[in-house]
């Protein structure tokens, strides 16, 4: 089937180049979409232009309603989207695949129309008023990665038009027809050019960080990429939030049960194959049960079923493009050379499709790429530590901070220690956890700026003071 490349004011665009979009599953095509070139993007630039004072001026009730009736868009056609999701990104329908990231897109949407822009008085009296009103931006540009596709583009996408804003969105290469599927789908929501999006090559995410009429740019990608968006927004000088990329650690204490943590530090690394910004992706457990939580996360591995998507009873599936299948193969490898003991999985599956198993490797170091480097893939070193305080400095070691972990049966100390690790989320006794009315953003080479909730939703917005 082929798909528009471009949704531009309110129409969908037909180009005549074509890109074949793989299904990760089995190498076939998934679909083909028409590429958008440059000046179809400045077309939609001018679109979202164009429309940004009539959205801006309406009531706000108008506008969260337009986002609740998003809301409902999604959910009427949730089956749909999860089918294109997983034939596109490999991600099984279950668990926490494609059904479970347009749940999560509907609720979001959801929490985000609700979501309220008040005017605060600092002062309101005989002697001075002093307002603080709230106000948009511009036109957002929204750049979003292949590992949540839906997911990511509604995080972008909802508070910047609940907020006033319009937008244009160039997602992922690899992943770019659930976006444009559901960016079509939203338009019976929206006034025509509010919400505009363009598939395309990378050249096309330079073209929007640089471009004089984008007021703002909602990046979310690897730190590489993040630096270049930076560099590319600074002369025309962008707001901008970075969602970049993690290297999270979890620390597993001495009086942590391993059976009952398993499952959780399991998912924690291991959701949507670890291709996630915040997974659990270093591991560091204590010399005392070293050898028990090894054990319990192997036992339970051997019941996490991996296979194709579209299969009802698998777990996990593909990794979704060869580049990812390959780095996660490297750094096993490399480990491996370097004396890590690989305890299950490790090598590529036969067959057709990126499938590569869950892997669990022990006596892993830092130093070794697979605990330096972020392996977004099913690899998790699992490292020994005697000395929690050289764990933690470890775990700060890293250059990133989006998220970490303690594991403990004893809370207080557990969360004394997470508030040690430099990340801008810190979960006890889970990893990963995420809420649409709480703020999630990284540290350091993580990223800045935060996403959800009022939080989130101040970073589309400026503050206007009025004094009368
Ligand atoms: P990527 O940086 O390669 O690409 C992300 C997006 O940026 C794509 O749409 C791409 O086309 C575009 N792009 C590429 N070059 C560009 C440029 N010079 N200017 C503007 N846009 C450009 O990232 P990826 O491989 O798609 O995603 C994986 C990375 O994303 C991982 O590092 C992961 O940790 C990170 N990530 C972070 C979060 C978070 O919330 N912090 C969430 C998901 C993924």
């Amino acid at each position: 089937m082929t798909y528009a490349g471009a949704i531009i004011g309110g129409s969908p665009e037909y180009g005549e180049t074509l890109s074949i979009i793989a299904n990760p599953a089995t190498g076939d095509a998934a679909g083909e979409i028409a590429i958008t070139d440059a000046a179809a993007c400045e077309r939609a630039i001018a679109a979202a232009r164009a429309a940004f004072p009539g959205w801006a001026a309406k009531p706000d009730a108008e506008r969260q309603a337009a986002v609740a009736r998003c809301a409902d868009i999604i959910e009427e056609h949730a089956e749909e989207l999860a089918r294109l999701l997983t034939a596109e990104q490999g991600k099984p329908m279950n668990g926490t695949g494609s059904r479970f990231e347009v749940g999560g897109a509907a609720a979001w949407t959801r929490h985000t129309a609700g979501l309220v822009l008040p005017v605060e008085y600092v002062q309101d009296d005989d002697a001075a008023h002093i307002a603080i009103h709230r106000r948009p931006l511009g036109v957002v540009a929204a750049i979003t990665p292949w590992n949540w596709p839906l997911m990511i583009a509604i995080w972008q996408i909802m508070p910047a038009i609940r907020a006033g804003n319009t937008v244009v969105i160039k997602p992922s290469p690899f992943t770019p027809l659930s976006t444009l599927k559901l960016v079509e789908l939203l338009q019976a929501a929206l006034p025509p050019g509010v919400l505009n999006a363009v598939a395309g090559p990378d050249e096309l995410g330079s073209l929007l960080t640089s471009h004089p009429d984008i007021a703002k740019v909602c990046f979310t990608g690897s730190t590489a990429t993040g630096r270049k968006v930076m560099a590319s927004a600074a002369p025309t000088l962008k707001r901008l939030t970075l969602e970049l990329g993690g290297n999270d650690a979890g620390i597993v204490l001495p009086d942590a049960d391993p059976q009952a943590i398993a499952e959780g530090l399991f998912w924690g690394a291991f959701i949507n194959n670890g291709q996630t910004c915040a997974a659990l992706k270093r591991l560091f457990v204590h010399d005392s049960i070293y050898d028990a939580v090894c054990d319990a996360l192997v036992a339970y591995a051997a019941s996490v079923k991996t296979g194709p998507g579209t299969e009802e009873d698998s777990a996990l599936g593909p990794l979704q493009n060869e580049m990812q299948f390959r780095k996660v193969a490297r750094l096993v490898d490399e480990a491996r050379a370097d004396g890590a003991r690989v305890l299950t999985g490790g090598s590529p599956t036969a067959g057709a499709g990126l499938f590569y198993p869950v892997t669990l490797v022990a006596d892993a170091k830092p130093g070794m790429a697979l605990v330096d480097e972020e392996q977004f893939g099913p690899a998790l070193p699992i490292i020994r530590y005697s000395d929690v305080g050289e764990a933690i400095a470890a775990a700060n070691a890293a250059d990133v901070g989006l998220g970490g972990s303690v594991w403990s049966s004893d809370i207080d100390l557990a969360r004394d220690l997470a508030l040690q690790l430099e990340c801008g989320t810190a979960w006890v006794n889970k990893h990963g956890a995420i809420r649409p009315d709480t703020p999630f953003g990284g540290v350091k080479a993580s990223g800045f700026g935060v996403e959800f909730g009022p939080h989130g939703l101040s970073e589309f917005l400026s503050l206007q003071v009025l004094h009368d």
